[in-house]
């Protein structure tokens, strides 16, 4: 009987979890997890989504994938059916990061926990975790490549043979989405000295966020406003040099208005256009000498990340984060991942994108 005692008392000694913690690992196995995208339109989410599921699936998860066509309600909808089917976990790449509080608030009150995913979701203490790339630093990398294709900087970050002035222009992306304000301050701070200076000029004056943000990311947008910049300010044989783009859908955009008003020949080429994403039809444009750069993110690397994030808040156990003191969503700083972006132009895109079998070969020729 003694022994009998001991062993039940082990048993019971052995359970150092909390309370919390047990209603979460409890029975997690195949549990079902809510994934939400903002959109098919762009490639980036639709390998997001593919990848997120397919680890989740190897892990014995169940998978709920949801794309929102960049519609909030749609998304909102969709948050709302994952609760109601029980997800213990929800990983969400949000739409507008404001919009989400009463849906968290109901996973709060059933216990699921929360992972924004490469978005921050603000305004909200239900988030739990964030995993994304270092959102500053893709600003820098993007007005860096910009003055290295000026020739205002080497690639080693020397100065380059160029003293300008340059005529450039400005773009942000959604306002609505948390990372927009990041990149754009990255990028300010590398082009705000050399306007300072004269080096570069700004040439319609239009250098604030709220003026040159693009609701949505919408690339029809991007392109309708580099036409009227054209119209309004390049006039009497002024021509733009540069162009801060911040995600590869606005950079095509742009680079269309900037072809029917002439540019893209031997006259008169391009101005240097950056992007984001590394998406195929912007690495194609980038081989063929017409968008400049753009920023890869290896949204593998982000999924598996998110995953293991996913699993071990399943399990009951602290997930690995590298970054507790950047995301303030306004309500709580929100332990984070962040991963490195990496420039990409026509001079690295086959060691970039192919040695690591993010494309084939085959893909971009
Ligand atoms: C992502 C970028 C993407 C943009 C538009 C941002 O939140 O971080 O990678 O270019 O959304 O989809």
């Amino acid at each position: 009987a003694a022994i009998v005692l001991a062993t039940a008392l082990t048993a019971c000694g052995s359970s150092t979890k909390t309370v919390d913690q047990q209603a979460q690992s409890g029975n997690t196995a195949g549990a079902l997890v809510g994934v939400t995208m903002p959109t098919k339109s762009s490639e980036r989410w639709i390998s997001d989504g593919e990848n997120v599921k397919k680890q989740l699936e190897a892990l014995g998860y169940k998978v709920d994938l949801q794309y929102a066509e960049n519609d909030i309600p749609t998304q909102v909808n969709q948050l709302e059916n994952q609760i109601t089917k029980g997800a213990k976990l929800l990983i969400i790449a949000s739409i507008d990061g404001t919009a989400l509080t009463t849906q968290l608030q109901q996973a709060k009150d059933k216990n699921i926990s929360v992972i924004a995913y490469d978005r921050l979701i603000r305004k909200s203490p239900n988030v739990d975790y964030y995993a994304t790339f270092d959102n500053f630093k893709v600003g820098v990398q993007q007005a860096t490549s910009l003055l290295v294709g000026l020739k205002l900087l080497k690639p080693d970050g020397s100065p380059g043979e160029a003293k300008g002035p340059f005529n450039i222009e400005l773009f942000a992306g959604s306002p609505d989405d948390n990372n927009a304000t990041f990149f754009f301050n990255g990028a300010m701070s590398v082009l705000q000295p050399h306007i300072d200076k004269g080096a570069l000029v700004v040439k319609s004056g239009q250098k604030d966020f709220k003026t040159v943000a693009i609701l949505r990311w919408d690339p029809a947008t991007a392109q309708k406003r580099m036409e009227d910049l054209l119209t309004s300010t390049y006039t009497g044989g002024a021509t733009v040099d540069g162009v801060l783009s911040p995600y590869d859908g606005l950079s095509i955009g742009i680079l269309s208005a900037l072809k029917s008003n002439g540019y893209g020949t031997a006259g008169q080429p391009y101005p240097v256009v950056t992007g984001q994403d590394a998406e195929l039809a912007s690495v194609k444009s980038i081989i063929a000498g017409e968008q400049y750069s753009t920023i890869y993110k290896d949204t593998r690397e982000l999924a598996k990340v998110t995953v293991q994030m996913a699993d071990a808040v399943l399990k009951g156990s602290k997930p690995q984060v590298n970054n507790d003191k950047d995301y303030d969503n306004g309500v709580k700083v929100v332990p984070s991942y962040l991963l490195q972006p990496v420039i990409v132009d026509k001079s690295n895109y086959k060691q970039a994108l192919v040695d690591t079998g993010y494309y084939t070969g085959a893909q971009l020729g």
